[in-house]
């Protein structure tokens, strides 16, 4: 029978890397939990708490929130009809879902700010490529409830320290301001007008933007598109007074904190939702999809699902794009063992699965050998475990109630009394070491 294969743009993320002839494809599952590690970490130390929402929802929420004419809702959503004929989309993004999480339990009655961190997978109908899938990963987080400047910056900075805290360098951090709704609409009418007379020139998505969503042709990867749009208007020249001071405060708060930045006016996100501060984190390690982290301003989109008008900020960071990073500049290794358990023969095989249990309940990591081959094989398989140290458990030892401790570097050898070790198995960490 053939075996039956994933899907195309799905992948499994294993105990060990996923290469693709040089080049890494997954990162294996150790890198992918070191950078939730460090997410935790940095999540408590800044309150953030967790929220985990469903991975499927009604469609019209991702069609209010993140708006129809996006490219994620008229084109890459995984929707389906279910057998009571609802409408349900997979969730291509967490914001949304994040949001209508927090008006359906009116968390915001709880008063203040609500500091909110998710993580999860996302589902999208892309063409499958390295750092884009169908199912990916992302790590995100939401501030509701204040449209303080230095909620953007508090926000950015947690994507800084993540990034840079797991060691990731030659990252660039660009930053926009989109302003409000009126400033977006004044430069979209002269963004149109400039372009219009281009419109023939333009690549077929744009021509098509122009009427539904003109300010993402300024994103277009199209490289005639991009000559036309390098001299187009600039959206920093329709900002309102009040647009123009948060975008300073963000700018001068996060030179305050050493954090640097460089501003493209041409830089506007996928989402309609977006206001103010826009920003993306890109890597130069990463080829073409080199996007690490994109976030925001989305002061409208609380109460475009229902909510009390709510200013808010958050951005997600892609997992998968994060992990490849990661694996190529600091390959690490998973833990090994603590200690490789062997043993040959009834009584000592019986032996040895109550010594692992023991231990293991002591909070020691015990790698037991099951194959019940020769010693000689079994040494083999623990000098390849990674372990400090081997136990050795014959039948002469089981008898005795004894227990060979053996280092693995050296071959060292000595011996130990079952009850010894029960009663302090602490001490065997010591050992391991010694
Ligand atoms: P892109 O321009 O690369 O399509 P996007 O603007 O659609 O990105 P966002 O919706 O802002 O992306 O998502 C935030 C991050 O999630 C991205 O920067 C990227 O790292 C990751 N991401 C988005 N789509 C995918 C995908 N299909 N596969 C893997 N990662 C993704
Ligand atoms: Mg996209």
């Amino acid at each position: 029978m053939d075996p039956i294969q994933s899907l195309p743009g799905t992948e499994d993320i294993l105990p060990t890397c996923q290469w693709l002839g040089s080049d890494i494809k997954v990162a294996p599952v150790h890198t992918w939990q070191r950078v939730e590690e460090v997410a935790r970490e940095l999540f408590r130390r800044a309150t953030y708490r967790e929220i985990r929402t469903p991975c499927f929802e009604q469609t019209l929420l991702f069609e209010r929130g993140i708006g129809t004419a996006t490219d994620v809702v008229s084109k890459e959503m995984y929707s389906f009809r279910d057998r009571s004929d609802r409408g349900c989309t997979l969730r291509p993004e967490g914001t949304a879902g994040a949001v209508r999480a927090y008006v359906q339990h009116s968390l915001y009655a709880q008063g203040g700010v609500q500091r909110l961190w998710y993580s999860g997978p996302m589902f999208r109908y892309e063409r499958p490529q390295k750092g884009r899938q169908r199912q990916f990963h992302q790590i995100g987080v939401e501030v509701l409830g204040s449209a303080d400047p230095r909620a953007d910056v508090e926000v950015i900075a947690l994507a800084t320290d993540l990034l840079q805290g797991l060691g990731l360098k030659n990252l660039t951090f660009y930053l926009n301001s989109v302003g409000d709704l009126h400033d977006r609409q004044r430069y979209r009418d002269a963004l149109v007008a400039y372009l219009t007379p281009y419109q023939a020139d333009l690549d077929p998505d744009s021509q098509h933007r122009l009427v539904h969503n003109p300010l993402r042709i300024l994103d277009s990867k199209d490289q005639k598109t991009q000559a036309i749009v390098a001299a187009a208007p600039s959206i920093l020249d329709y900002l309102a007074d009040q647009s123009h001071w948060h975008f300073d405060q963000v700018q001068q708060q996060l030179a305050g904190l050493g954090i640097e930045f460089i501003v493209n006016p041409r830089l506007v996100r996928g989402l309609d939702y977006y206001s103010h501060t826009a920003f993306e984190i890109q890597s130069t390690d990463l080829g073409s999809q080199a996007t690490v982290c994109g976030g925001g301003r989305y002061d409208g989109l609380v109460e475009a699902l229902g909510g009390p008008a709510t200013p808010a900020v958050g951005w997600a960071i892609g997992l998968e794009r994060l992990t490849l990073v990661l694996e190529k500049l600091n390959p690490n290794q998973p833990a090994s063992p603590e200690v490789y358990l062997v043993s040959r023969g009834e009584k000592a095989e019986a032996n040895a699965l109550y010594l692992a249990q023991q231990l293991r309940q002591a909070g020691l990591a015990i790698d037991l050998d099951l194959s019940g081959s020769a010693f000689g094989k079994q040494f083999k398989r623990a000098d390849r475990s990674g372990a400090p140290v081997c136990l050795v458990l014959g039948e002469e030892e089981a008898a005795q109630a004894l227990v060979q401790i053996k280092w693995l570097g050296s071959g060292q050898q000595t011996t130990l009394s079952q009850a010894d070790l029960l009663q302090n198995p602490a001490q065997l960490r010591q050992l391991a070491q010694g």
